[in-house]
C-alpha cells in the first residue's frame, strides 16, 4: 500500500522540496494545518459538509477527496426550500474537479436523500455541483472559460475527458443563459449570413446593434431565418413591432423577409455591402479588360484601396490609370468608386441629390458592371439613404465574423451546427453565465 499515501503523513513540521539546481527550499509552517480543513476551505464547503478523507496516488496521478456530512446534519429541501430536513438514506456519488496540479481530482460523497413533509423523498443539492452534473461547478467554469478561447477538442485532451461531455456542459450553460435573456429592449438589429461549410449550409446571425451582442443564430438563411428570429424574439419578451431599424444587405430575399416578419421596421442597406458591390464591379471589369490591357494584371488590390491607404507604387499606378479614364473601362470604374466614397460623408439633406447624380453619371459610363450597380442603387435608394437617418451598419457583425471564423475552426470535427451556434453565443452573445446553475 506504499503507493497510496495519505496527505496526513506529509503534514510534518517542515517540508523540503528539491529544486533542479540542487538547492533546497525549507518552509516553516506557523502551525500544523489540518489538510482536510484546508481542502474544505478551498472547496467552499459549509456545514454540515466536511472533508473526511484525502487519498493521493502519485502513480495513478489521482487525488480523491472524500466528502461527508456530520451526523444529525440537516438540509434544505431542493424542491420547496424548506429547511431542517434530516437524511433519509444516502447514495454514493462522484464528481470530476479541477486538477490538483497534474493530478486528476475526484470528489466522492454520500449524498443524502431527505424526506420532505411536503415534497416527499428527494436527493439534496450539493453546494459544489449543479444537479445531474458529474463535474464540480469550478470544473465547469474552467471549461466554459477555456471554450471561449480554444478548441473544445483541445480542452478535452487537456483535462482528459471525452469532448461530448464537455459539449454537454457548454450547451447546458448557453441554453440556460439564453433562456433567461430579456429582449424587450431590442430596437435595432443587424442581420448577416455565414456559410458553415463550403457551398452549402448557412447560419444567419442576428445582432442587437445597440447592445453589440448576438441575439440569435438561425439555421439557414434569408426569409426563413428571419421568421425563426421573430419567434425567438417573442419567446424572450421582445416585440416584433418595436423593432425600428434593420440592417441587411441588398438581397431580394432579405427585403421580402423583413417586410413579412417585421413590417414596421425600416431597412438600412449596410454600407459595407454597398461599397462591396462597387469593389466587385471594379474587379470584374479589370479581369475582363486585362485580356486586352495586360498592364492591369497584378493590380487587383491597389484598386480596392482608398488613396490614403495605398503604397507609393500603388498610388503611382492609380494616378496613371486615372489619366486614361477616357479610354479604359477599369479607369472609369475606379474613378466612379472614388467619387462614391464621398457619399457617406454628405450632410443628410444633400445625400439624395448626391446619390441621384452619381447614379446618372454611372449609368452613362458604358461600363456594364458599373451600370448594373447604379441600377441596383437606384432601385434600393430608400434603404441606401436610410443610413443618413438610422446611422446603423453591420460593422459589428463584420467584427463578430472573425470570431465566428475561429469558432468554426474550433467547432470543426463535431459536425453539428448546434455546437457552432453554442460557441457563437458563448463568445459573442454576452451571456450572463453567473446565474445559470
Ligand atoms: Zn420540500
Amino acid at each position: 500500500m506504499d503507493r497510496k499515501r495519505s496527505f496526513r503523513s506529509w503534514n510534518d513540521r517542515r517540508s523540503h522540496w528539491r529544486f533542479p539546481d540542487s538547492c533546497y527550499l525549507i518552509v516553516r509552517r506557523p502551525a500544523p494545518v489540518d489538510q482536510n480543513q484546508l481542502f474544505a476551505l478551498a472547496l467552499g464547503l459549509t456545514e454540515p459538509w466536511y472533508v473526511a478523507s484525502l487519498d493521493f496516488s502519485a502513480e495513478d496521478k489521482r487525488l480523491e477527496i472524500g466528502i461527508d456530512f456530520r451526523r444529525g446534519g440537516t438540509f434544505p429541501c431542493p424542491e420547496c426550500g424548506g429547511g431542517g430536513c434530516k437524511a433519509y438514506d444516502t447514495e454514493q456519488r462522484e464528481w470530476r474537479h479541477l486538477n490538483f496540479f497534474q493530478h486528476q481530482t475526484i470528489l466522492r460523497a454520500r449524498v443524502p436523500r431527505i424526506d420532505c413533509t411536503r415534497c416527499g423523498v428527494r436527493p439534496v443539492n450539493v453546494p459544489w455541483s449543479r444537479p445531474g452534473s458529474g463535474f464540480t461547478l469550478l470544473f465547469e467554469a474552467l471549461v466554459l472559460a477555456m471554450a471561449a478561447h480554444m478548441p473544445v477538442r483541445a480542452i478535452a485532451r487537456l483535462v482528459g475527458e471525452h469532448d461530448t461531455r464537455l459539449w454537454r456542459i457548454i450547451h447546458h450553460y448557453v441554453d440556460t443563459a439564453r433562456g433567461q435573456r430579456d429582449d424587450s429592449g431590442v430596437r435595432n438589429v443587424g442581420i448577416d449570413d455565414k456559410s458553415v461549410r463550403r457551398g452549402h449550409d448557412y447560419v444567419t446571425v442576428f445582432a442587437d446593434l445597440d447592445e453589440r451582442k448576438v441575439l440569435f443564430v438561425a439555421d439557414g438563411r434569408k426569409g426563413e431565418a428571419i421568421e425563426q428570429f421573430r419567434w425567438d424574439l417573442i419567446e424572450h419578451g421582445g416585440d416584433p413591432d418595436q423593432i425600428a431599424e434593420i440592417c441587411v444587405d441588398m438581397s431580394a430575399a432579405y427585403i421580402a423577409g423583413v417586410e413579412n416578419s417585421f413590417p414596421r421596421a425600416a431597412i438600412t442597406f449596410d454600407r459595407f455591402h454597398v461599397m462591396k458591390l462597387l469593389s466587385e464591379a471594379i474587379e470584374k471589369t479589370r479581369r475582363e479588360e486585362q485580356k486586352s490591357a495586360p498592364d492591369l494584371k497584378g493590380h487587383r488590390f491597389a484598386l480596392l484601396k482608398n488613396p490614403e491607404n495605398m503604397r507609393d507604387d500603388e498610388l503611382e499606378f492609380a494616378s496613371a490609370l486615372l489619366s486614361r479614364r477616357s479610354s479604359m473601362k477599369t479607369a472609369k470604374a475606379f474613378h466612379l468608386r472614388l467619387s462614391f466614397q464621398d457619399f457617406y460623408a454628405q450632410p443628410a439633406r444633400a445625400a439624395e441629390r448626391f446619390l441621384r447624380s452619381w447614379c446618372s453619371w454611372a449609368s452613362r459610363s458604358r461600363v456594364p458592371e458599373i451600370v448594373r450597380v447604379s441600377r441596383t442603387l437606384r432601385k434600393h435608394a430608400a434603404g441606401v439613404l436610410r443610413w443618413f437617418t438610422s446611422r446603423i451598419t453591420n460593422g459589428l457583425l463584420e467584427a463578430i465574423n472573425s470570431l465566428i471564423q475561429s469558432a468554426k475552426a474550433r467547432a470543426r470535427g463535431f459536425r453539428t451546427t448546434a455546437n457552432l451556434k453554442a460557441i457563437i453565443y458563448l463568445i459573442a452573445g454576452k451571456l450572463d453565465l453567473q446565474s445559470t446553475h
